[in-house]
């Protein structure tokens, strides 16, 4: 198969069946989604249309029922579960709906976390945590708890530990779901930010503003995906 360097998602044919007793339900029917490095796309589609379910396979945390997917030319189809872990760890990050950030653990240990985990430093961990969290705008919330802090602030705090291991691409799925307009535009403008730095993003959303804002929107509508 030929490479291509620059290509960072490349899915294809990918259909998912969810079966529930007799009951199936196709909810991807056949699609195929190709990335590359820069890119800034929205995935837009009604609830239901089956775009968490496209941005967990994407994510490598769950697999098709069918097709093929390469992520940075490695086939993720045939990896072992600890390529998967590694890839999901140092190829992506996640940034979710609900933001996800460990309510015990302050702003800086949420993350620190991913970095831990990989086997830094703590003293190392600690100084980019805060290094991220300052860029973002959270330099006097390091040791704030994630109740003690606005959604708006939580989202933050979750696109900081998306990006703190410098991954070569952003997942989010409904980053902007739970903010109020003026969070979500704040939260927009960090990924456009960094898009502009060289940052690869996929945002997925049901709202039509958010997917405006973006350099490419494609379309999920009962399975299939439409480019315009
Ligand atoms: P979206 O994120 O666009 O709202 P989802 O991917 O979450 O859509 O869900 C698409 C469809 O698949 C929905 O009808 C949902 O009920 C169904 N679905 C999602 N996850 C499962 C699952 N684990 N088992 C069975 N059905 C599921
Ligand atoms: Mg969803």
């Amino acid at each position: 198969m030929m490479l291509n360097e620059n290509c960072v998602i490349d899915a294809r044919q990918l259909v998912k069946i969810y079966r529930n007793g007799a009951e199936q339900l196709k909810v991807l029917d056949n699609v195929s989604i190709k990335v590359n490095k820069g890119d800034f796309i929205a995935i837009l589609g009604p609830s239901g249309s089956g775009k968490s379910t496209l941005m967990n396979i994407l994510g490598c945390l769950d697999t098709p029922t069918a097709g093929q997917y390469y992520l940075d030319g490695v086939d993720v189809l045939k990896a072992s579960d600890n390529e998967l872990a590694d890839m999901r760890n140092q190829k992506i990050g996640f940034i979710f709906q609900k933001f996800n950030l460990l309510p015990r653990l302050t702003a800086e240990q949420n993350v620190m976390l991913p970095l831990l985990y990989r086997g830094m430093a703590e003293e190392a961990a600690r100084q980019l945590a805060r290094e991220k969290l300052t860029i973002l705008g959270l330099g006097d919330r390091l040791q704030h708890r994630p109740n003690e802090l606005s959604g708006g602030q939580q989202q933050r705090v979750a696109i900081a530990r998306a990006i703190v291991g410098s991954p070569q691409l952003l997942l989010a799925d409904e980053p902007t779901g739970n903010l109020d307009s003026k969070s979500s535009g704040d939260a927009m403008e960090i990924f456009k930010e960094l898009n502009r730095r060289g940052n690869t993003i996929v945002i997925i959303t049901h709202d039509i503003e958010v997917a405006e804002q973006v350099k490419k929107i494609v379309y999920l509508r009962d399975g299939k995906i439409y480019e315009n």
